[in-house]
């Protein structure tokens, strides 16, 4: 790391010595550095061999255009960010600016550098103040996102958007175009090129929080259930510990024996774990798991007849988000609201896997703390501390530990007072939006002016962060990840000691509470932060080595109870990264199906069309196939078996064939399959129009048995989490069950091939084109 560190310390020094050179431009020709350096990549000159002159001259363009020459500091984590690592840079460092390098530098290659942020809004507005510099070199930038309460961008807008290069967008939109264009039908309709850079910004907020959650494309809705009442009723007379049991710091809860016997009385079922009881099995889980790890006003607040998710990233209001897999419905159902539809998901990709496709992925952070190897295993980045401009002033004290709550909101209260007197800003930061009404209710008895900043007063919030940073206010806010919007402090708060964090309680990890500190303090300003817990905070009782009831048992030293409340904090970590390993492990079972079925998929849009062999091929293992399944069934069988896959008429040599013999019914259905073909080809005439109808019937086939497998894969990974396995055995157990249904699915793909291809009736349309009646 030592010797990477010189070597780019190098770098800079290299790239300044460009400096003089290209400040004596004029500007045309410093436009014309960006042909120089394309047409010496067509030379097969590496980017790496061109950074820094392409840094150089991209850094003279930003001082002209936006009057913004980057820092050494600057250049060096655009440096890193190139080389495929993440740069932390703290809040206020010039994250945005800094990234203009590395898009530069990739853009000129003409395969497309992304900028990925956590929501449109930044997005956006990054992309409009840097946009001149790009156009002043001759770069073409497109934003990847539509304008907020638009219809998303059309194939065309795609195609133009995907083609530019550089493109700033967000996680989540690029996740789901790319899983729309994997339901493309031809290649007219597709609009990404290969993945090739891509910058992440609030790379930990994207790559860690974020990405325990599947980016999933929901399709047609599922048969609505009426179980999830019942098992909500049921679930409510069960006690912990007796009927159920709740492992925390692993989210998973069990039926115990007592458990399973009630369950089993309650519905009127022998073994509620037999597979016909499969889906009554899956409501209980949900139903456990809704009245568990999930609580109103922390993970979603009920909003008139609604339910809506907060980001505990964010702290936002997820509107329109839904929880998948039928949890979403069972809260619904714990709150007593009408159940909405759960669809199916037809799509699904996890952000790791999304970004693990790209050729080369950096990333930019204000902090990722204490997940350092985290990144690095699973993405294979390495974090690289980018020292600040200026160096930083603000005091973080030690933490006030205490046992109890109430002992703990007095003393908050105690210092609130104390820093009042001083007229600093104080920014109080909560946990969840019912602790901070409660504090935003103390104050309000007080008689305490303030603002309150929660997933309730988003529209209120620019305005909020301004006044912040005013002397004498008061905010109380939830987690502020990602909300783009610093808070400056003002000169004549900066005067009295500038803003003051007051943390609320010990929050689940080291990140978190680096990026509430980091509010404070940016760019060199002066500031302070002090936190405070006591034994019976949130991630203690979650997280904790001693169990509540003990806990107010004996005193213990502040020293002690910190050192529990760090393991607890550590304990969290540790499961949040299990957490996150589990559910890229489920998706890289996914992803070898979904790459095995979109490659298919390609295949049949842009390659050579399917030939009459290959699909008689097909024809003749399901043929053999049925009749394997189907043997003894005799003359009987086989009738219906023709009706239902390849005719509506009888043959004649029918009542020839000798249904004993498997050969001669495999060659009789082989037989009737060719002139099933032969017929189709001769009314379309056209040898295109019939590749064409193939093709869609190929497409057709794939999809509906995908878009089963793809719900299947989601709803398989709460059922296999509930068996209470060792974590490395769930995930053998999914891979094992993935691995049957994909292979069953193969088989029902190909049946319905046949069945499609011989029993719709196609025509030719009066302008020529094709009409086709799916059977
Ligand atoms: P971050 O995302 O790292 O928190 P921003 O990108 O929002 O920080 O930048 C913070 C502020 O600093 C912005 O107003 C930006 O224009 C300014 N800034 C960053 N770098 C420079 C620079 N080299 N010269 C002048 N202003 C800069
Ligand atoms: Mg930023």
């Amino acid at each position: 790391m030592a010797d990477s560190e010189a070597g780019n310390r190098r770098l800079v020094a290299r790239i300044n010595s460009y400096q003089d050179a290209m400040r004596a431009l004029p500007d045309a020709e410093l436009r014309a550095k960006t042909d120089e350096f394309r047409g010496r990549i067509a030379k097969g000159e590496r980017l790496d061999n061109l950074l820094p002159e392409a840094y150089a001259a991209v850094r003279e363009a930003a001082l002209r255009v936006v009057g913004k020459f980057p820092y050494d500091n600057q250049v060096l984590a655009a440096i890193v960010m190139h080389q495929g690592d993440i740069a932390a840079m703290k809040t206020g460092e010039g994250k945005s600016l800094t990234a203009t390098l590395p898009l530069y530098l990739n853009g000129l290659s003409g395969r497309g550098a992304m900028l990925v942020t956590v929501n449109g809004y930044l997005a956006r507005r990054d992309a409009e103040e840097f946009r001149p510099v790009f156009e002043f070199m001759g770069l073409r930038l497109a934003i990847g996102v539509p304008e907020p309460g638009a219809d998303d961008f059309s194939v065309a807008e795609k195609k133009q958007i995907y083609s530019a290069d550089v493109i700033y967008s967000t996680s989540d939109k690029v996740g789901f175009d790319y899983l729309l264009e994997n339901l493309a039908g031809t290649s007219a309709e597709k609009y990404l090129r290969p993945f090739n850079y891509v910058l992440i910004d609030e790379a930990d907020a994207i790559l860690l929080d974020l990405a325990q959650m599947p980016l999933v494309i929901s399709g047609s809705p599922r048969v609505q259930s009426n179980l999830y009442p019942l098992a909500d009723a049921f679930v409510a007379t069960l006690r912990a510990d007796v009927e159920y049991e709740y492992d925390e710091s692993r989210g998973v809860v069990t039926l115990t024996e007592a458990g399973i016997a009630a369950a089993n009385r309650f519905f009127h079922v022998e073994n509620i774990y037999a597979p016909e009881y499969f889906q009554l099995n899956r409501h209980l889980n949900l139903a456990l798991r809704a009245r568990t790890s999930f609580e109103p006003m922390r993970d979603y607040m009920v909003l008139g007849d609604r339910l809506v998710l907060l980001s505990s990233v964010t702290g936002r209001l997820l509107e329109g988000n839904k929880l998948q897999g039928g949890l979403h419905q069972a809260i619904e159902g714990r709150e007593g609201l009408d159940i909405t539809t759960e669809n199916r998901a037809m799509a699904s990709v996890t952000y790791q896997n999304l970004f693990l496709m790209f050729d080369r992925m950096g990333g930019m952070t204000g902090t990722a703390k204490g997940a350092e190897k985290e990144l690095l295993k699973t993405y294979g980045t390495a974090l690289i501390e980018i020292p600040t401009y200026r160096p930083v002033i603000r005091v973080d004290e030690p933490d006030v530990v205490v046992q109890t709550i109430d002992e703990k909101e007095r003393l908050i209260l105690d210092y609130i007072d104390e820093v009042r007197e001083t007229g600093r800003p104080m920014l109080i930061t909560t946990s969840s939006v019912k602790s901070s009404m409660r504090f935003s209710q103390y104050l309000l008895d007080r008689g305490i002016e303030h603002n309150l900043l929660n997933a309730l007063s988003e529209a209120k919030e620019a305005e909020m962060v301004r006044e912040a940073g005013r002397k004498g206010a008061i905010t109380v806010a939830t987690l502020m990840a990602g909300r783009g919007t610093d808070i400056k402090v003002e000169d004549d708060a900066k005067a009295v000691g500038g803003l003051v964090i007051i943390g609320t309680e010990k929050f689940p990890n080291q990140r978190v509470e680096g990026q509430i500190r980091g509010r404070a303090g940016r760019q060199g300003d002066p500031g302070s932060s002090r936190f405070y817990a006591s034994m019976q905070d949130d991630l203690f009782v979650k997280f904790g080595s001693v169990k509540q009831e003990d806990v107010l048992k004996r005193r213990r030293s502040a020293a002690g109870m910190l050192r529990l409340l760090n393991r607890a904090q550590r304990a969290s970590e540790d499961s949040a990264s299990g957490a996150r390993k589990l559910s890229k492990d489920f998706d890289i079972a996914m992803a070898r199906q979904r790459d095995l079925v979109y490659a298919v998929r390609n295949q049949i849009i842009t390659g050579a069309p399917i030939t009459r062999q290959e699909v008689e091929g097909i024809a003749a293992q399901v043929f053999s196939d049925a009749v394997a399944a189907q043997a003894g069934g005799g003359r009987g069988a086989l009738m219906r078996y023709v009706f239902d896959n390849l005719s509506y008429q009888l043959p004649d040599e029918f009542h020839s064939v000798d249904t004993s013999s498997a050969t001669q019914v495999k060659e009789f259905l082989s037989r009737m399959f060719s002139r099933a073909m032969q017929e189709k080809v001769d009314i379309l005439a056209d040898d295109d129009v019939f590749t064409r109808f193939q093709n869609i019937v190929f497409l057709k086939s794939i999809d509906v048995a995908w878009v089963e497998q793809v719900d299947f894969l989601e709803q398989l990974k709460t059922v296999v989490q509930d068996r209470n396995l060792a974590q490395h055995k769930v995930e053998y157990e999914y891979r094992r069950e993935a691995f049957f249904a994909f292979e069953e699915m193969k088989k029902r793909i190909n049946q319905d091939i046949v069945r499609l291809l011989c029993l719709s009736r196609i025509e030719r349309g009066s302008d020529g084109g094709l009409v086709i009646q799916f059977a």
